[in-house]
């Protein structure tokens, strides 16, 4: 079967022809009808991301058709529509106990980072990974919810969103157009934060009470401070993680308020983009700062619903074959792309 292959950084990736997976015990074979680049695969590309593991198939957003099972699992899953789950965790850490394989100790397997992911024509998983998608979302509208959304719902959950919170999304992209309207959703007043016209536009249509220009960055804090009656956000989303976008959020007069949380999605390559801050105004203003990782089998359940009910909808930029993943990466990386790139494995 052909394959995006990953043979370490600094390495192009390559098409490549390898062995079609076999299900095991307790797993199932998943055609990929459908499969989403993530800004993940360029971390990996530039070196960004090294977990030292090579090769392996790169992609974590695959959705498609049960076309085999292994032993213990029931054959009439043979023909379900399904998005495949990520991470699959050791099952008896504590944070497994929790539901939080993305914390897990010692992670069995992470598809498209640790082991062979969902860019190729066949992804083998374990059944429980498979979750079963609605007839009426197609497997393009639905390989998105694989990280795009179940990032948002994850970090949406950690941040703790209360009806009437100003929220702010910087950087809309994938995640970021999952994170605007899940925040309306929760009643959140939304503020949208890119450089792109058409994303502005974009989020706007999908809910954004507020859109703001970050053509310079250093001009944000106080578009936001206005926005909000001077108040500054509650939560923000940083789903950029650079040095002007991080400086824009905190400080005396920075775009988080009193008791803010920030919560870091995003993360650029190098020293120069280390998160700095003083902790002075921290400590005044009683904010907070969080990470947010993934997600939890939970969450992409949460995910699949929230989009299937219509309160949240996946935006593709394109669908082009596997063959062309490249071209769809090359367009991530210039920016040039309002969604998601969607692949198609068996075109
Ligand atoms: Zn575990
Ligand atoms: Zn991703």
């Amino acid at each position: 079967m052909k394959a995006v292959r990953y043979h370490g950084p600094e390495l192009p990736f390559a098409l490549e022809e390898v062995p079609k997976p076999v299900a095991g015990a307790g797993e199932v074979l998943v055609e990929v009808k459908a499969a989403a680049l993530c800004h993940t695969e360029l971390h990996f590309a530039d070196g960004t991301l090294n977990l030292g593991v090579k090769p392996i198939t790169m992609g974590h957003e695959a959705a498609g058709v049960i076309v085999a099972v292994g032993e213990g699992v029931p054959a009439e899953r043979v023909g379900e529509r399904v998005i495949v789950y990520y991470y699959v965790g050791c099952g008896d850490c504590r944070w497994c106990a929790a539901g939080e394989e993305a914390l897990c100790d010692k992670l069995q397997a992470e598809f498209g980072f640790i082991s062979d992911g969902g860019l190729a024509q066949f992804l083998k998983a374990p059944a429980r990974n498979a979750v079963p998608l609605p007839d009426k979302l197609s497997f393009e509208a639905a390989a998105p919810i694989g990280c795009g959304v179940t990032t948002a719902v994850h970090a949406v959950r950690l941040a703790g969103v209360t009806p009437g919170d100003w929220a702010a999304v910087y950087g809309v992209n994938g995640v970021g157009f999952g994170l605007v309207q899940l925040l309306k959703h929760r009643g959140a007043k939304v503020i949208a934060i890119t450089r792109s016209e058409a994303r502005r536009a974009k989020a706007k249509e999908l809910g954004a009470e507020v859109v703001i220009d970050a053509t310079d960055a250093t001009t944000v804090a106080a578009a936001v401070r206005a926005a909000t009656g001077g108040a500054g956000c509650d939560i923000i989303f940083e789903c950029v993680g650079r040095r002007e976008t991080m400086d824009a959020c905190v400080g005396w007069a920075g775009a988080l308020g009193k008791r803010g949380r920030l919560v870091m999605v995003g993360y650029t390559a190098g020293d120069a983009h280390e998160f700095r801050y003083h902790p002075i105004p921290m400590v005044v203003y009683e904010q907070r700062v969080l990470g947010s990782v993934g997600a939890s089998l939970g969450d992409l359940k949460e995910a699949v619903e929230l989009v299937a009910s219509g309160a949240v909808s996946t935006v593709v930029d394109s669908v082009i074959p596997l063959a062309d993943f490249q071209q769809g990466l090359d367009k991530i990386k210039a920016c040039d792309c309002l969604g998601k790139v969607v692949c198609l494995p068996c075109a």
